[in-house]
Parts: C-alpha cells; sequence; structure tokens
C-alpha cells in the first residue's frame, strides 16, 4: 500500500527518482541523501509502514525481506569488514521520516554506544 504523501513511498514508487541499488518486490535499498558513513544505504520496505511501533504479525514476512535484503547489498557493496545496521523509531529514535527504513552503514570503524 503506497501512501501518497510519504516520501520515501514516492521513492519507492519512483515518482521521486533514485539510485535503485537493490530491489525485489518487497524490497528497495537506495542510497541516503546525507550520508553519515562512505556506505549509507537505506533499506525499505516498498510498502507503506510508519515505523517498527506501527508493525503487526503481518509484518513478519517482509522483515525478513528487509533483513535478507541487508546481507545482500552489504555484499554487492563489499563491506568484508563489518557494517552498522539501525531504524530509528519515534521521536526518541530520531526517526524523522516516517516510513519504515533501516540504515545501512559502513566503510569505517563505528562507534559505540550511538548517540
Ligand atoms: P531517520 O532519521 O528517519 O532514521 O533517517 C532518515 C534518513 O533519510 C536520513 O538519514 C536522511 O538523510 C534521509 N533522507 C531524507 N530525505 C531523503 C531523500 O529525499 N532522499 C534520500 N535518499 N534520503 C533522504
Ligand atoms: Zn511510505
Amino acid at each position: 500500500m503506497t501512501h501518497t504523501d510519504c516520501l520515501f513511498c514516492k521513492i519507492a514508487t519512483g515518482a521521486i527518482p533514485t539510485t535503485r541499488l537493490y530491489e525485489n518486490d518487497h524490497i528497495l535499498a537506495f542510497p541516503d541523501l546525507n550520508p553519515q558513513a562512505p556506505t549509507h544505504i537505506l533499506i525499505i520496505p516498498k510498502d507503506h509502514l510508519n515505523s517498527l511501533a506501527e508493525a503487526t504479525s503481518t509484518h513478519t514476512e517482509v522483515f525478513g525481506h528487509l533483513l535478507s535484503a541487508v546481507t545482500e547489498v552489504a555484499r554487492q557493496q563489499h563491506l568484508d569488514g563489518g557494517y552498522r545496521t539501525v531504524i530509528n523509531t519515534g521521536p526518541d529514535g530520531g526517526q524523522t521520516v516516517g516510513h519504515l527504513h533501516l540504515h545501512l552503514l559502513g566503510g569505517r570503524a563505528m562507534h559505540w554506544p550511538p548517540g
């Protein structure tokens, strides 16, 4: 289901162009506009979901596709030294775009704890 006023739905449908790094029926991966690491890719479900906080048991399968896509994209990008995956949820989680997305960050050593 696409939300016409949602930025990432528009990217998923192609209404807003992006570099489509990886996709299948369920998932799209594209570069973050404001990268925080040498490799910073967003991976989204094509069907709209505001955030993890709104997920139900109907989303279990798409979450499997989301994590499988991480492995595929990380291999494609040769992130052989490792990488960080982040899903920000809600205001306290620092989520700024209301369509669930997973950040795949790599190409440099990450720090812990995050800010
Ligand atoms: P959040 O803060 O919600 O976890 O992450 C939102 C991410 O979306 C940010 O890293 C931001 O740079 C990225 N972003 C915001 N607008 C756009 C856009 O129009 N295109 C792309 N590719 N990324 C965007
Ligand atoms: Zn959306």
